[in-house]
């Protein structure tokens, strides 16, 4: 059997989990913790990273940092994981759903506007595929109306739109590190800004509302409780994982885009004859390989396909029955707009096995499946 995912392994993770083990640091903001952020800084040309338990946990952050009030509405796409809607819920805001571009599963940036209202504090960008969605046009739109933007980038780390990393545009950006995602180690995440400002109330924040990074930085000769706070440090241990991974981030990066290219190839032949439809990347997006998917004519030809697949020993899967049809999407938001695209492409959509220890024969035996295949 073929799996969907397996967390990536590329050598140097045992180490470096031993040198944690012997350095007796295994708490959160240890020497693994602080040269994964610096690596990304540099790296991804960003002002601020700060690891944390998980994506979610840096969307949590972000909406608390961006001041979410009860009330509020907040913009995203109805086509994305629970997780971009929770942390704004959690804080009690109104989510507002807004289709999706056909073309990239993106929120359409062209129906943003209509959906702003005096009650609208943030747009949340889901740069799906870690394609990025149209951020010229949201972060205008943010600045004509005083928003802050927030941008989901757990599928985007190491993916560019005109030169600037996701993750680093809007007022926030979130990472994943679970290990489905393109770097990982096991559960984990991080949180960027630009602005220094937010630095000192995101330590805060992450460190159980005590200003405890300042203590450890010799700032302060006792740290004590100044606000709220939770507790979003990942430990030591796993940030020795995920420095490994990510001193390697080029060579995962090529072998993704290696299976990509394979995939995107051979599979273009299905495309030409209408059976599948294939993945669109708009020019200003350099993206990371983090997934491919197919799009089957309906709902019932992805059904039988998957099955189909399955037989054969190839998992596959499809994602995101829409937010806003779930139970609790329906009770702590609304569809705005029509929903054109969003549930019809959702229906279609079936994402094939792409992870870095993947090998080239079975990526050439699952394309095989798909060729012959003759019930699209
Ligand atoms: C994976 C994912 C998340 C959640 O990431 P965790 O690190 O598991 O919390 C959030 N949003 C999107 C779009 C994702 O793909």
């Amino acid at each position: 059997m073929i799996s969907f995912n397996k967390a990536p392994f590329v050598g140097n993770e045992l180490e470096y989990m031993q040198q944690a083990i012997r350095n007796g640091k295994l708490c959160g903001d240890g020497p693994f913790t602080k040269k994964c952020s610096a690596l990304m800084c540099e790296k991804l040309k960003a002002g601020n990273v700060l690891l944390t338990t998980s994506c979610t946990h840096a969307l949590e952050m972000a909406a608390f940092l961006c001041e979410i009030q009860p009330g509020d509405e907040v913009i995203m796409p109805s086509y994305t994981f629970v997780s971009t809607a929770d942390a704004f819920v959690l804080q009690g805001a109104r989510i507002v759903f807004v289709d999706i571009r056909p073309d990239t599963m993106n929120i359409d940036e062209t129906k943003i506007e209509a959906a702003i209202t005096e009650k609208t504090k943030a747009i949340v960008p889901v740069h799906y595929a870690g394609v990025s969605c149209e951020m010229d046009t949201i972060m205008a739109l943010a600045k004509k109306y005083g928003l802050k933007v927030v941008e989901d980038a757990a599928q985007g780390v190491n993916a560019w739109y005109k030169g600037r990393a996701l993750g680093t545009i809007g007022d926030f950006g979130c990472y994943s590190f679970h290990e489905t995602k393109n770097y990982t180690m096991g559960e984990g995440g991080a949180l960027l800004f630009g602005d220094d400002r937010y630095l000192e109330p995101a330590e805060i924040l992450r460190e159980k509302g005590t200003d405890r990074s300042k203590f450890f930085r010799g700032q302060i000769d006792k740290y004590t409780w100044v606000g709220y706070g939770s507790s979003y440090l990942p430990s030591d241990l796993n940030a020795a994982y995920l420095y490994a991974q990510l001193e390697k981030m080029d060579e995962i990066g090529r072998k993704r885009q290696e299976i990509y290219d394979y995939y995107k190839e051979k599979l273009q032949p299905l495309a030409d004859r209408g059976c599948l439809e294939l993945p669109h990347i708009p020019e200003e997006c350099t993206p990371n390989a983090h997934m491919f998917y197919v799009k089957a004519k309906n709902l019932e030809t992805r059904t039988k396909l998957i099955s189909h697949l399955r037989e054969k020993g190839v998992y596959c899967v499809f994602h995101y029955i829409p937010l806003h049809s779930s139970p609790a999407g329906r009770r702590f938001g609304e569809f705005r707009g029509e929903d054109v695209y969003t549930t019809r492409e959702s229906e279609r959509l079936m994402r094939l096995p792409m992870f870095y220890n993947l090998s080239m024969e079975d990526v050439r035996y699952i394309v095989k499946c798909l060729l012959e295949y003759d019930e699209y």
